[in-house]
């Protein structure tokens, strides 16, 4: 993995020292384990540091996640815009993790944009844009989380690592890599992992924590979808699945239950690109998943307004459901060489 810049974990290690006011910590817009997980692993170093930190999340966060230390203080930016506009007013340092881009932040854009102080951003998705002071972009790590924890260590505060840091950071590194499934071709993570188990985490009861914590709705919805909203297009080694307004409202869908279904249809044999369509009330978000060689962020980013890595991207489109399964149906055909390319089996 490509080495920190020693000069600016030095600038980040003395922008830290002499901090004395507040440090807001953001993740990104529908934040996931890693972001979250990031956020709250880094607020924890920092605060055992003795520094006084708050995050703020652009929008909510899953279920799943609410057993993390520090997550009943997070503050959600569309539940208290006043109280975070204030808190993000008064502070002194910003720092991003897990997005590169802007538009990343939601409602906060404005807030994050117009932004006096010192701005750090640490991050693993390709492509920066480049809004902070100081930025650590590393695409070649698994997870944010992973990143955060060797820099961490790079600035010398390992010592302020504990138990439950560890937990969260863990959490980034397993929900980013499928569970030790995919972006984990670096032996390093796996030494990350070993390093964050003597801290006393715990990964069984860890992935139970995220894993084993579905309702019965959700199990019936994941059954549904795979039997009635799911379509396979073997000559293209893809499968599209969809979940439309009608059907969240059968099974009584709370946000998140659809977590983690984009990756269902690649268990088939032959199909390394899925696509998964959630239809929301004024647009539909999109989330992409490949194995092998096939860029679903280039082909979230010519067609659905997005991005991503190169094996799990997502955007969004303001059409119909309807509309858009056909629409990515039609772009199969021209997509077909690049998708017959990876034979897996
Ligand atoms: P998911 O499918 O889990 O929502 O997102 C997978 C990955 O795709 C995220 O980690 C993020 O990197 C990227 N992604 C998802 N939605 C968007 C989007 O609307 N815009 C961009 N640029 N990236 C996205
Ligand atoms: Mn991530």
């Amino acid at each position: 993995m490509k080495p920190f810049n020693t000069e600016d974990i030095k600038r980040l290690r003395a922008a830290i020292d002499e901090q004395e006011g507040t440090i807001v910590v953001v993740p990104h817009v529908n934040p996931d384990g890693d972001a979250i997980g990031s956020v709250l692993g880094l607020s924890r170093i920092l605060k055992n540091a003795g520094k006084q930190v708050v995050v703020i999340s652009p929008n909510h966060f899953p279920e799943f996640l609410k057993w993390m230390n520090g997550s009943g203080e997070l503050v959600v930016y569309v539940n208290a815009r006043e109280k975070a506009a204030q808190i993000i007013d008064d502070a002194n340092m910003l720092i991003c993790l897990d997005f590169n881009h802007l538009s990343r932040t939601g409602e906060m854009k404005d807030r994050v944009e117009n932004w006096k102080g010192k701005s750090i951003m640490i991050d693993h998705h390709p492509f920066p844009q480049g809004f902070a002071d100081l930025q650590f972009s590393h695409p070649d790590y698994s997870s944010t989380a992973e990143l955060v924890f060797h820099i961490t260590k790079a600035m010398g505060y390992e010592k302020y690592i504990d138990q439950d840091a560890a937990e969260c950071l863990f959490c980034g590194i397993m929900t980013d890599t499928g569970s030790f499934n995919y972006n984990v071709s670096d032996p390093q993570t796996f030494k990350t992992v070993s390093e964050l188990l003597a801290f006393g985490v715990n990964p069984e009861d860890i992935h139970g924590r995220v894993f084993d914590n579905y309702s019965v709705d959700r199990m019936q919805l994941m059954g549904h979808c795979l039997s009635e909203c799911m379509e396979v297009f073997p000559e293209y080694n893809a499968a599209v699945m969809y979940l439309s307004r009608e059907t969240q409202n059968r099974f009584k869908y709370q946000k998140g239950d659809n977590e983690g279904f984009v990756n269902m249809p690649l268990s088939i044999k032959g199909i390394h690109f899925s696509a998964f369509f959630t239809e929301n009330d004024n647009q539909i978000k999109a989330s992409f998943r490949s194995k092998g060689e096939f860029a679903v962020n280039e082909f979230a980013t010519a067609h659905f307004n997005g991005g991503g890595h190169r094996n799990a991207a997502g955007g969004e489109v303001y059409s119909s459901l309807h509309e858009t399964i056909e629409r990515f149906r039609k772009l199969l055909p021209e997509y077909k060489e690049e998708l017959n390319r990876t034979q897996l089996d």
